[in-house]
């Protein structure tokens, strides 16, 4: 049998895809390695405590981003941060400083220096950046902000919110809207209060009472019996019709294929079919994370967990590059007196960390979130996840790399990539990117379709 269309892999980008082609009236089905779909989005409850193995958070502060929650039916059960989270806080040198959320926070704390805080204070006087190369965030920030900023906020900010290493990722990629901002408004710190007047609503960050799960769960719910899970795909071929799809389960026909499993699965899949499209997604870095979750009695933790949590320095040094204090950015994260807070720890800070044993490196975890928030005895619970591919880096190079990947249907028609390594890592990007490729590949099927319905009639 030929299908329209077949997705690979099933996690929130393939899942959404999979979903947008449905609706379009497509016969679409998804194949999906493991038993369970959903990707990296796993939220697990044990002993009255809710661990999110991936995301944590749906940034809704952009209106498409709230359409597809209302589009989901997930919007009136979606519950923003709990009004508990009052601080960010940010590690240095051992220091742990919270700086309040209000938009003037930096300049009431003393957690950058008084040179500091007056070079961001001429960001709005600082030319804007006429062409030239690629820039990292890094240098991208110290430009705008300056030194100091760039190293004690912006560093920990690129290990938080992707692992990665800020003189390594690139503004445009990682950070695009504040890369246009400077190009649009001369200045981000205008950028940034224009958007506050405008339509942008604010900040939100969303979950829900089953967690970040319930994303792909309502996902996979709609799409029902298209989803086929246990089915790994091995390659694939082209054909006059379309393409085979070779499968643990016996092979497979389509007229078009969507690859949205991760980078270096993806490029396998592409070797021989594109290989200019391999080469690309074979460059894309995803180093290992590891997340450690904990929970404790209230009284144990010293500190009053009041914000997100905390982000580390690159000079602090510590194998913690982040902690969520999760039973606080959300109600029903921990039983009634306890706490749960989530420490993140590899990324490209610490790659090596991979070779550590599951028991060396919770003990190390724990003995540092210890020191830090004054934690005394042992954690109620413990769960550890090691992602041995994390977070795909938008590094220096994305832009060409994007370019190369967005080619792929014009060097084989019918064939087409996505997931969380093209237009954004956060799962609010990836529903985003799944309708602009759910767009392309039913228009490409729309035309073929339509071209057999006009040879039939000509036949007729
Ligand atoms: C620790 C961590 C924290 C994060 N925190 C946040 C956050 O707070 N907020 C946020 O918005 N985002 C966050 N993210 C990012 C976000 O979760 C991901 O970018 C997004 O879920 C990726 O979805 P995906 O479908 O592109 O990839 P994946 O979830 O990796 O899914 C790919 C799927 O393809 C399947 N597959 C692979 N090979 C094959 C094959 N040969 N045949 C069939 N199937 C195959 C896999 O089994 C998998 O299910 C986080 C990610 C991690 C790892």
């Amino acid at each position: 049998m030929m299908l329209d269309v077949i997705v690979i892999g099933g996690g929130v980008s393939g899942l959404a895809t999979a979903h947008n082609l449905m609706r379009q009236g497509l016969d679409v089905q998804l194949l999906e390695r493991q038993v369970r779909t959903g990707g990296n989005a796993i939220s697990q409850r044990f002993q009255g405590f809710l661990m999110e193995h991936g995301p944590t958070t749906f940034n809704a502060s952009l209106p498409a981003a709230v359409q597809h929650l209302s589009d989901l039916d997930l919007l009136a059960d979606a519950r923003d941060l709990g009004a508990g989270v009052k601080r960010r806080y940010l590690l240095d040198a051992g220091k742990l400083s919270g700086i309040s959320t209000h938009p003037l926070g930096f300049f009431r704390s003393d957690y950058l220096s008084v040179k500091g805080r007056l070079s961001m204070l001429l960001e709005g006087l600082r030319p804007r950046k006429r062409g030239g190369a690629e820039e990292t965030i890094h240098a991208f920030a110290s430009r705008r902000f300056g030194r100091e900023f760039a190293d004690k906020v912006i560093d920990p900010m690129a290990a938080g919110l992707f692992m990665g290493d800020a003189k390594r990722l690139s503004i445009s990629g990682a950070f695009g809207r504040l890369a246009e901002m400077e190009q649009e408004f001369g200045s981000i710190t205008r950028g940034v209060l224009v958007a506050k007047r405008g339509s942008e609503p604010g900040r939100h960050l969303y979950s829900w009472q089953g967690g970040m799960a319930t994303v792909p769960t309502r996902l996979a719910g709609m799409l029902g019996e298209r989803i086929k899970t246990g089915v790994t795909v091995l390659g694939l071929q082209k054909t006059a019709q379309g393409f085979l799809v070779k499968t643990t389960q016996g092979t497979r026909q389509a007229r078009a294929v969507v690859v949205a499993a991760q980078p270096h699965v993806a490029a396998g899949l592409l070797e021989k079919l594109d290989p200019e499209g391999a080469t690309a997604l074979q460059e894309i870095m995803a180093p290992p994370i590891s997340v450690v979750f904990f929970g404790y009695r209230h009284e144990q933790v010293a500190h009053p967990l009041d914000g997100l949590g905390f982000l580390t320095t690159k000079s602090d040094s510590r194998i913690i590059s982040g902690a969520q204090f999760a039973s606080t950015m959300y109600a029903g994260r921990a039983p009634k007196g306890h706490v749960a807070i989530s420490a993140y720890a590899g990324g490209m800070r610490n790659p090596a960390l991979v070779k550590l044993p599951d028991e060396a490196l919770i003990a190390q975890v724990r003995q540092e979130l210890s020191q830090i928030l004054g934690i005394t005895g042992a954690p109620v619970v413990t769960r550890l996840r090691r992602w041995s591919l994390g977070l795909p880096q938008y590094s220096l190079g994305h832009e060409n790399r994007r370019a190369v990947l967005g080619g792929t249907h014009d060097r084989v028609e019918g064939l087409f990539l996505m997931g969380n390594y093209l237009d954004g890592v956060s799962v609010a990007s990836c529903l985003d990117c799944a309708d602009r490729v759910g767009a392309e590949a039913g228009a490409f099927l729309m035309q073929a379709l339509n071209a057999k319905a006009s040879v039939f009639q000509c036949l007729a």
